[in-house]
């Protein structure tokens, strides 16, 4: 599974593309995981300040 990382401590969202095609757009710094809201698929997980992304990031939305 391709896993994307976010590096930037700033706080900022982004816009995902699930496996099934679906759009959603997430906050960097959630803490809690954010399931697909079509499939249920795991698209992120909050590690150690940052989040770990299982999904295309497809926009950066400052
Ligand atoms: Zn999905």
């Amino acid at each position: 599974m391709k896993k994307n990382y976010v590096p930037q401590p700033r706080s900022r969202f982004f816009k995902i593309q699930c496996e099934c095609g679906n759009v959603q757009e997430i906050f960097s710094h959630a803490t809690t995981s954010v399931d697909c809201r079509v499939c249920g698929k795991k698209l992120t997980q909050p590690r150690s300040g940052k989040v770990e992304i299982f999904a295309e990031i497809i926009e950066v939305l400052e």
